[in-house]
C-alpha cells in the first residue's frame, strides 16, 4: 500500500491524531495580559494563509482521518469572510466536529451565521464577571459585547457551548465559583485553563500568577459535589460531573497534570505552519508545499504523513520557571 493511500495519521508513539487546530489570524480586538503583550507586532497579511489555502489544508487532513477541526487565532471572528470558510469546512465529509474558540465579542453579529455555516460547538473565553476586571485582563475589553455573544450563542442551539477561563492568581481566582454559577444558570460547562509560558509578557510574573487546578477543584468542592468523570475525552481536559445534574467543569492542567501521553492534535498557525506540540518548535512550513503545488493536493498530504515522525512525545512546561519557555504567543498558536 502506499503511504498515500493510508488514511490515518500515527505517531512515533502510536498516537492516532484525528484533531487539528487551525488558527485563521494572529490578531486580535483584545489583548489578554496572558496571551499577547501591549505591543504585539502582527504578521503581514501577505503571509497568512487565503481563506482558500485554509479549506484546501483542511480538507487534506479531514482525507487523513481528521474528524474534528477547530477554528482559533487570535480571534478568529475577526477575519474577512471567516463564515465562507466554515461552510466550505462544514462541508467536508468525514468531519464530525467543527468547532472555534472565540472571546465571544462579534458573536452577536455571527452567531446565526456560525450555525447555518455547520459549526456544531462553541468555546467561548471568560475569564471573569466583573466588567472592570475584563477591561485590565483584557486591556480594553467590553464585558458587555462577550456576556450579549454567549447569549446569542445560546439563541442558536449549538451542540455545545463552553466557557473558557485562564486562572490567575490575586487577579481572578477568586472568582471560580461565580464563574461556575454563571456557566451553570446559562446552562453550560465550563474548563479552567492553567496559565501556560507562551511569549514573553510583563504585566505579572508567571510563576507568582499560577493557581493550579488541584486549588480550584479544592476552592469548588466546598459548595459542590464534583465526581471525576471516567469516560475519555481525548484531549488534554480532565472533567468532573456536579453530583444530580447532567453540567460539567473541566480542568486543562499542562502544569499539574501533564497531558501529553493522550495527544492527539496538531495545529497549524496562521502563516500555515503546521506545529506539532503546543509547547515545543517542531513544525512544518506547509505554506510552501500549498504554493509550489497549487493543483496537487499529494504533496500536502505526504507532507502531513512524514511530520508525524517528528512530532515530539509533549511539552516541557515548568511552572516554576519565570521566563516564557516558548517564544511563540499563545495567539500565533491559538491555544
Ligand atoms: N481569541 C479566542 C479566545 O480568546 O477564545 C481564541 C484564541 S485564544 C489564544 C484561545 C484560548 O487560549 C483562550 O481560551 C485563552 O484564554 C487561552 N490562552 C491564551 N493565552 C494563554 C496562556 N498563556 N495560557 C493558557 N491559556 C491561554
Ligand atoms: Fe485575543 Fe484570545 Fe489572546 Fe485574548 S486570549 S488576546 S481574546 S487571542
Amino acid at each position: 500500500m502506499s503511504i498515500a493511500s493510508q488514511p490515518a495519521l500515527i505517531d512515533r508513539f502510536g498516537r492516532r491524531i484525528n484533531y487539528v487546530r487551525l488558527s485563521v489570524t494572529d490578531r486580535c480586538d483584545l489583548r489578554c495580559v496572558y496571551c499577547m503583550s501591549e505591543d504585539m507586532t502582527f504578521v503581514p497579511r501577505s503571509q497568512l494563509l487565503t481563506l482558500e489555502e485554509m479549506a484546501r489544508v483542511g480538507r487534506v487532513f479531514v482525507q487523513l482521518g481528521v474528524s474534528k477541526i477547530r477554528l482559533t487565532g487570535g480571534e478568529p471572528l475577526t477575519r474577512r469572510n471567516i463564515v465562507r470558510l466554515c461552510e466550505e469546512l462544514g462541508e467536508l465529509e468525514g468531519l464530525r466536529d467543527l468547532t472555534m474558540t472565540t472571546n465571544g465579542t462579534q458573536l452577536t453579529t455571527y452567531a446565526a451565521a456560525l450555525k447555518q455555516a455547520g459549526l456544531t460547538r462553541l468555546n467561548i473565553s471568560l475569564d471573569t464577571l466583573k466588567p472592570e476586571r475584563f477591561r485590565q485582563l483584557t486591556r480594553m475589553g467590553d464585558i458587555n459585547k462577550t456576556l450579549a455573544g454567549i447569549d446569542a450563542a445560546l439563541e442558536q442551539g449549538f451542540e455545545r457551548i463552553k466557557l473558557n477561563a485562564v486562572v490567575l492568581k490575586h487577579r481572578n481566582h477568586d472568582e471560580v465559583l461565580d464563574l461556575v454559577e454563571f456557566a451553570f444558570n446559562k446552562g453550560l460547562d465550563i474548563s479552567f485553563i492553567e496559565e501556560m509560558p507562551l511569549g514573553a509578557i510583563s504585566e505579572h510574573s508567571r510563576a507568582e500568577a499560577y493557581y493550579s487546578s488541584d486549588e480550584i477543584l479544592r476552592d469548588l468542592r466546598e459548595y459542590y459535589d464534583l465526581q471525576p468523570i471516567v469516560a475519555h475525552t481525548g484531549g488534554p481536559s480532565k472533567y468532573y460531573a456536579v453530583a444530580g445534574s447532567d453540567r460539567r467543569v473541566g480542568f486543562i492542567s499542562p502544569h499539574s497534570h501533564n497531558f501529553c501521553g493522550d495527544c492527539n492534535r496538531v495545529r497549524v498557525t496562521a502563516e500555515g505552519r503546521l506545529l506539532l506540540c503546543l509547547g515545543q518548535e517542531h513544525s512544518v512550513d506547509l505554506r510552501r508545499i500549498l504554493r509550489a503545488n497549487p493543483l496537487d493536493d499529494e504533496p500536502l498530504l505526504q507532507a502531513l504523513q512524514e511530520a508525524m515522525q517528528i512530532k515530539p512525545f509533549g511539552h516541557e512546561f515548568e511552572v516554576t520557571q519565570a521566563k516564557e519557555q516558548v517564544v511563540r504567543y499563545m495567539n500565533m498558536t491559538g491555544g
